[in-house]
């Protein structure tokens, strides 16, 4: 026998989205135009470009690699990015023999502001479960081998503090601008799921 509550725990996230937001438009909780400016915006127009300007500039300014690690926040402020999703922004270091992962065990937490919206494995609960109990394992799998001797570190998000991975300069790119090494960073890597490949 199936209740009407069994079927709508089966009904696709997309559609149980739309119900709510109707529902809390008819009840002029939402403004629907409000929503998809919103949606559009991170979608969009916000996407991983300005982590990856951040990336670039801590590269090339290491008095503001600096201010980055010490306060990412008001570092990531100075660019112009910040604001919803990304009010507390605390950014970790890669090196040669130290790695830092970032996950949101609880759900999805993500710095909107630098990364746009999140990659959907980040939202898969695999991901969520395995990253934190062996990371080394799903880095493999994900593409990334690490070394025995270097130490990894999971970061769990929460609607509190957003990571960001300051990810390792590749080898032989110390003679590329700022603008030239902007497009070498990737999201993956500042998530920490990935390096950052020379050209
Ligand atoms: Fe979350």
């Amino acid at each position: 026998m199936t209740t009407t509550a069994g079927s709508a725990e089966r009904l696709p996230p997309a559609l149980r989205t739309e119900a709510l937001e109707q529902l809390l438009t008819e009840r002029g909780l939402i403004d629907p135009k409000a929503m998809n400016g919103l949606i559009t915006t991170y979608e969009t127009n916000i996407g991983p470009l300005n982590g990856a300007k951040v990336v670039a500039r801590a590269w090339t300014d290491p008095e503001y690699r600096r201010r980055l690690l010490e306060d990412g926040t008001a570092a990531i402020d100075e660019l112009g990015f910040g604001g919803f999703q990304g009010e507390h922004i605390v950014v970790v270091e890669n090196t040669a023999t130290s790695h830092n992962v970032v996950v949101c065990t609880l759900c999805s937490c993500y710095p909107w502001p630098v990364l746009g919206l999140p990659p959907s494995w980040y939202k898969d609960p695999a991901y969520r479960a395995r990253v934190v109990k062996e990371p080394r394992a799903v880095l493999s799998e994900m593409g990334l081998e690490l070394a025995d001797d270097v130490r990894i570190t999971v970061h769990d998000s929460t609607s509190e503090v957003r990571w960001l991975v300051l990810p390792e300069q590749p080898p032989g790119t110390e003679h590329l601008t700022e603008e030239e090494l902007v497009p070498l960073v990737t999201r993956d890597a500042m998530v920490g799921v990935a390096k950052v490949a020379a050209p």
